[in-house]
Parts: C-alpha cells; structure tokens; sequence
C-alpha cells in the first residue's frame, strides 16, 4: 500500500503525464478517505463546510444525526447562497420554489418538499413530513400550508415574487446566456450525510433549484433514491448538479447498492457516473452531475463529471477536499 507521500508524488507525476492516471490517483486517494472518529459529516461544494460544522457542534451538544443534519443545512440556508433557500436565483417567472428532502437511517424515514415558496428553511418542513405525518412528500401550496401550520419561518410570497422580479429585470436574466437552466453557475444544492458514532446515519438536501426552471419543476434534490439515499445498514449517498441528469438513474440509490455489493464510496460514486454517461448520448462533461457518499464503516468519496470540490468535517478535521474529474 502506498503511503500518502507516494500517492501525492504520483499525482504530480500524472499530472505530468508520466506515470498514472488522475483516474488512477484518485482510486488510491480514496482508498485513505476512512476515519474512525465519529461524526464523520460529509457535504458537497465549499459552501458546505460551514453546515457541516454546525452540524458537528450540533451533535457535540447532545444532537442526534438528524439535528445535524437540519441544523447543518439551516446555516446553508441562511446564508446568502445564490443556489440554496429564499437567496436562491429566480425560476423564469422570477420567484424561488424550493425542494429539499431528509432521511433518517432507523426505521428508513423519509421526508421531503418540493416547489415550497416563501419559506425559509424548507429542511425544517421536510423534517416535519417525515415526523408528524403518515406521508412523505408535500408539493406547492399545500406544502406551504403545512410549513405555516407548524410555525416555520416564512416571508410574504407576493413581497418574494416582487424582489425577485426587481432582481431580473435588473439581471436581464431571461435573456442572459447566465439563465440558461444547466449551466454550471446557475445551480448547486447543499446535500448533506451524518454518520453518528453509534452507526446511525442520517441525510439532507436543500436547494432552490435550477435557475430559470419552468415554475414547477421539480429537480432530483427532494427524490427519495435521487437526489438523496440513506440506508443505515450500508450507507448514504447524495447528489448535485442537473438534476435531469440524477433522477432518471435513481443515481443515489444506485450508490448505496454498489456500496452493498462491497464498492467504496469513492468508486461506488464513479461506477454511477459511468453507468449514466455510457446511457446518455451527451459529452460525459455535459451532465454536470456530482455525487457524495459515506458508508458504515466511515469510508467516505465523492466523483464528479468535472473537478468536484466537497466538505469533509469530523472531530480535528475540517476540510474542502476536492476530486478529479471522473
Ligand atoms: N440538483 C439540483 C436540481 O437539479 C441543482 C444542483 O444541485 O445543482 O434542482
């Protein structure tokens, strides 16, 4: 086995184009990505580091793995982001839905919201479905009806429309090449895996979105088996990027299978992109899709179709570590 020393040099060395591949690199890179100290949080892009800390401080404080995760995916939503919560850039008709889902391990529980409006953190209410209903997804108005019902945070949908409508006409969004729903600026979404030091394992998502989507679609994000799988025998796996390209594959799901079938996460999250560029006509690049995964054993890995920067935080470390285009 090599060590991490070697493994760099050899990374430098691809880069080179001497010895191996990037490919190469990052498999022996991921076969160092396990610690046994617990919680092990891991998120995708740099924005979620800060969640993931919030999440670690959470259960430091006597939080379960699903506190974690909603407290974790709160700070995100609050914290500006063009691509998660109410600050999320407009649909086409200039306002944010927002979709978002959760799933705690135990009793395999699950929750989500999709094209949720004027409310703040769509997480809480997902967290809600999944407790104190016999459902497991609200949609639109009635999800918001229920989001108010139980007293989380909302702001005027009519006062939200009008902002956002400032915000286009002012952005010219509609007729920017920026718009276009798919390109790489125009979204993201905090996905969120907590692995508990009992073995629990718990997961979020929240995003707005795809800017520019047609009002009322509805992406992989809040998809059971889509944007986000949790299976607290194996594993969890969540998802980024266009969510087109995630939902039709179940790609989630799929993971946590490759995990059980014996895959690491890092190469269970590869095998899933190949399967799904090798089924889509479209440059592998042109999917934009990018996945993350833990497993039981505190093994944790990532891929993306592009360079895929993603949050790892456990006890003594926190990092944005950041893997090579599968
Ligand atoms: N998956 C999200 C969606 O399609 C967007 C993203 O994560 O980039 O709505």
């Amino acid at each position: 086995m090599l060590n991490r020393r070697q493994i760099i040099g050899g990374m430098a060395a691809a880069a080179a184009g001497t010895a191996f591949t990037w490919k190469q690199a990052n498999r022996l890179m991921a076969d160092e990505q396990k610690t046994d100290k617990r919680p092990l949080i891991i998120s995708t892009w740099p924005f979620g580091k800060a969640g993931n800390e919030k999440a670690l401080a959470t259960m430091q404080n006597g939080g379960s793995t699903l506190d974690a995760v909603e407290q974790g995916i709160k700070v995100v939503e609050d914290s500006g982001n063009t691509s998660v919560g109410l600050s999320g850039r407009p649909n086409a008709a200039g306002y944010s839905q927002l979709d978002s889902c959760i799933m705690h391990g135990p009793d395999h529980q699950a929750g989500a919201v999709c094209a949720i409006e004027g409310i703040v953190h769509p997480i809480s209410v997902a967290r809600k479905v999944m407790e104190e209903t016999p459902h497991v997804m609200l949609a639109g108005e009635g999800a918001r009806w229920f989001a108010l019902q139980h007293g989380i945070k909302s702001v005027d949908v009519q006062a939200d429309q009008a902002k956002k409508s400032e915000f286009l006409a002012a952005k010219k969004l509609n007729s920017s090449s920026e718009a276009k729903p798919g390109s790489a600026e125009n979204h993201d979404t905090i996905t969120m895996l907590v692995l508990g030091p009992d073995g629990t394992i718990s997961g979020g998502c929240s995003t707005s979105g795809l800017a520019n989507k047609i009002p009322g679609r509805v992406g992989d994000s809040p998809i059971i088996g889509s944007g986000l799988y949790v299976d607290n025998e194996v594993g969890a796996a969540g998802a980024t990027g266009v969510g087109e390209n995630v939902m039709r594959y179940c790609a989630t799901f799929l993971i946590v299978e490759f995990m059980r079938q014996g895959m690491d996460p890092t190469m269970a999250c590869q095998k899933v992109i190949e399967r799904i560029a090798g089924m889509d006509p479209r440059n592998k690049k042109d999917l934009a899709i990018n996945f993350i995964a833990l497993d039981k054993q505190g093994r944790f890995g990532a891929a993306g179709t592009d360079d895929f920067p993603h949050s790892v935080t456990y006890p003594g470390f926190s990092e944005v570590l950041t893997v090579k285009a599968t």
